[in-house]
């Protein structure tokens, strides 16, 4: 249950109906979305009396949520869409690109241009890399993030870089969006680590997990102190290796029922080949996506990482351009608000 309160309510008075719940057994969490302010109420909330919860004075609605999680449900807002390094995100077309990793100052600082000029908002590559195999290349770490931090000064793309233990938080001070990746999609004590920091966070689909796991896991983040959170469909594993992973587009008009925050779709990982980003960036956007997080590398015979599916900055301008004339065609604004 979602107990919506009216603005600029008595603190005691809030105080007074999260002890009277906790109290009756149910579990109490007040999030505050901008100048909103709501209190997320689990455990058997089917025994709540929402009368009784709407006859309390600071209480301007009570929505009853059949979904297991709440924040993350459309029950609140129909759309949720916030800032991050001046951007937004979650109204338009948001457009991610970069290499893989951050494999040298001179390779991040002329991709972070050239994607620039081809029309990104945000700069992406991995300082940290949770790569499957110990002998692959693992990332420059916290040199990697020394790195990013120049592109963003030389370039003013605000920047995306996954985390992949809460060990490294505190080197994400300058990074406009930590990615929580796959692997990592139900690592709980990073999850609440990098809520509690507040920092908006790309949440990414793990490969084997469902679409309520990943909206649980955005749950997580919500309910320990995240407010701005967006998810990003990846490919999940199936039978076939024709692919390197399969993009899920069924899930993208199913998460647009199923919850308010914005869905960024990642064709890159989902195909690990380079000839089929286009396409799938544009069946994304058909189907909805928010935005697009796409790995470009001028000289993907070297790279470091993930080469075989990075397309050129130029190859990115052109989706870039016809993903957004897609996305005029299909676009439904909605109602961010209350
Ligand atoms: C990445 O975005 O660099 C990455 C490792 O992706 P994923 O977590 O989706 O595998
Ligand atoms: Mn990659």
């Amino acid at each position: 249950m979602i107990i919506v309160l009216k603005k600029n309510c008595d603190e005691h008075e809030i105080e007074k109906l999260i002890l009277s719940l906790t109290e009756d057994g149910f579990n109490c969490v007040v999030k505050n979305f901008g100048d909103h302010r709501l209190i997320a109420v689990s455990g058997e909330v089917y025994r709540l009396d929402a009368e009784h919860i709407r006859a309390y004075d600071i209480v301007e609605s009570v929505k009853r949520i059949t979904e297991p999680y709440l924040l993350a449900s459309k029950s609140v807002f129909e759309k949720r869409s916030f800032f991050a390094g001046g951007k937004r995100i979650g109204e338009g077309l948001t457009i991610i690109a970069g290499p893989c990793s951050v494999e040298s100052e001179k390779q991040i600082i002329t991709l972070a241009c050239a994607v620039k000029e081809a029309g990104a908002d945000f700069l992406r590559a991995g300082a940290y890399k949770p790569r499957t195999s110990p002998y692959a290349f693992q990332g420059l770490g916290e040199d990697g993030i020394r790195l990013l931090t120049k592109a963003k000064r030389e370039t003013g793309l605000p920047v995306v870089s996954e985390i992949v233990s809460e060990k490294d938080l505190s080197l994400f001070d300058d990074i406009d969006v930590v990615q929580i990746g796959a692997r990592n999609m139900q690592n709980y004590a990073l999850i609440k680590e990098v809520a509690k920091s507040g920092k908006p966070v790309l949440l990414k689909r793990g490969a084997m997990a469902t679409v309520e796991e990943l909206l649980l896991s955005a749950e997580y983040l919500l309910s320990y102190g995240a407010e701005n959170v967006a998810l990003c469909e990846r490919g999940i594993r199936t039978f076939d290796s024709v692919t390197r992973n399969a993009l899920d587009v069924s899930s993208l008009p199913a998460l647009k029922e199923l919850t308010c925050l914005p869905v960024i779709v990642d064709p890159s990982h989902a195909s690990g080949n380079r000839r089929y980003v286009a396409p799938l960036s544009y069946a994304s956007v058909s189907a909805g996506a928010d935005g697009l997080m796409i790995e470009v590398h001028d000289d993907a015979k070297r790279a470091l990482s993930d080469g075989a599916q990075a397309i050129t900055p130029n190859e990115l301008k052109i989706i870039v351009s016809k993903a957004k004339e897609i996305q005029k065609l299909v676009y439904k604004p909605v109602n961010t608000q209350f």
